[in-house]
């Protein structure tokens, strides 16, 4: 960030989409954490900073009668931990636009913080409307996009709101300039070996990536509920595993596509097979191409646990996107945990490795190894699109 801001009024997009509980605490303040850096560093250079952010989907949760949740998705609920961790006051303005937005905006000075309502209390937040778009940026002098969890979104506040900033006045946050950073030291130059870690329940979800990567990584690895069309695919019995019958095609595909790049393809040798999906459910360990009637996969073996282990560790740089099994169930995280272990173990050795958001974050969390590993990723749908190579409107907004 190298903009003079200081007398500006500077209006940061932050991503405090925080998890909260039934009484609206918050049980994982990461993504405030993370946006700290920037906001200190304004204010330590004198500005005037305005945050908004959105937090849950308050337009696909109305109450009966239509009208908003104000109670449960207010960024009030917010506006008290983050002014103990800024330590300093925060003011709130009770709509993200209109009159009430504009006369706090215009009387902050330098040194205070003003958090705007949510931005989706607007329809025309994730519409992308100009009009939002062009009372948002009415606010400030200075637009600053630090919110890499939703820069894979055209909406207003993300990437619309841009164009009214002349290129001199608009920049990256100091997390979305990393997160940039570190997904393209991945994508780009990487030092080799590079093996990808893939998990998830969906091939579907995770197409365009598997095809990224085999294009350019030198091992990838498949775990979780994905590899069970795999299996399938190559005539196993997959007993009540997940798989999806249409994409049984694309998986032989796949499978062609390595071999033609001369990637490296490592599916589970064995899983442990369930006879429920349930945490307390009976379970066995059962070869990965025969799993009997009525039971179902939820998790690698301790076969494939060792395969992948080998491979991670031989890895220069890594990137993990994906849990190998239904790890939210203790009994099934076990494969989970152990590559959590070994991208750790790895990195330690001096590997790069890259956390790519979503459900390996709260992996790596759980295992308390999030400052074992390079870089952990904010963004679950947005590190997936950049890893594809798609361009993000959030950061697009900011380049052009
Ligand atoms: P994704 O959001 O695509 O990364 O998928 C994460 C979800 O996949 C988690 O909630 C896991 O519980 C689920 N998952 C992983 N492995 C399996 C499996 N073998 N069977 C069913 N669900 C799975």
């Amino acid at each position: 960030m190298n903009i003079n801001v200081s007398g500006k009024k500077v209006l940061v997009r932050v991503d405090f989409n925080v998890p909260l509980d039934k009484e609206l605490n918050i049980t994982d303040d990461t993504r405030i954490q993370r946006a700290l850096p920037t906001i200190n560093k304004l204010l330590a250079e004198g500005a005037a900073v305005i945050l908004m952010s959105h937090l849950g989907r308050p337009q696909k949760k109305l109450n009966e009668d239509g009208t908003i949740n104000v109670k449960k998705f207010t960024l009030r609920n917010i506006a008290p931990h983050l002014a103990t961790l800024l330590n300093r006051p925060v003011q709130f303005a009770e709509d993200c636009i209109g009159e009430n937005a504009k006369t706090k905006a215009a009387s902050l000075l330098s040194g205070e913080v003003l958090l705007l309502e949510n931005t989706r209390f607007h329809k025309g937040e994730s519409k992308g409307d100009i009009a939002m778009a062009q009372s948002l940026a009415s606010l400030a002098d200075i637009y600053v996009n630090d919110a890499f969890g939703t820069a894979h979104r055209a909406h207003a506040s993300t990437s619309v709101i841009a164009q009214y900033f002349d290129q001199s006045n608009k920049q990256f946050g100091l997390l979305m300039q990393s997160e940039i950073t570190n997904a393209d030291k991945v994508l780009h130059n990487p030092q080799k070996p590079l093996v990808a870690i893939t998990g998830g329940a969906k091939v579907s979800d995770k197409l365009l990536l598997l095809e990224k990567l085999i294009d350019f990584a030198d091992t990838v690895i498949i775990g979780g509920g994905m590899a069970y069309t795999f299996f399938k695919a190559q005539g196993g019995e997959i007993g009540n595993s997940i798989c999806e019958e249409d994409k049984v095609d694309l998986a032989l595909d796949l499978l062609e596509l390595a071999k033609k790049k001369n990637t490296q393809l490592l599916l589970p040798v064995d899983n442990v097979a369930a006879d429920d999906f349930s945490p307390t459910a009976n379970s066995q360990i059962v070869d990965s191409m025969s799993i009997p009637n009525g039971w179902e996969g939820l998790d690698i073996g301790p076969e494939s646990i060792d395969l992948f282990s080998k491979a991670i560790a031989t890895a220069q740089t890594i990137i993990w996107n994906g849990p190998m099994g239904v790890f939210e169930f203790d009994k099934f995280a076990i494969g989970t945990n152990a590559i959590a272990q070994a991208v750790a173990g790895a990195t330690s050795k001096g590997a790069f490795s890259l956390i790519g958001g979503g459900d390996s974050v709260s992996a790596i969390k759980k295992n308390g190894l999030a400052d074992q590993v390079s870089f952990v990723s904010t963004g679950g749908g947005a590190m997936l699109e950049y890893l594809e190579g798609k361009e993000l409107p959030g950061i697009k907004a900011i380049k052009s």
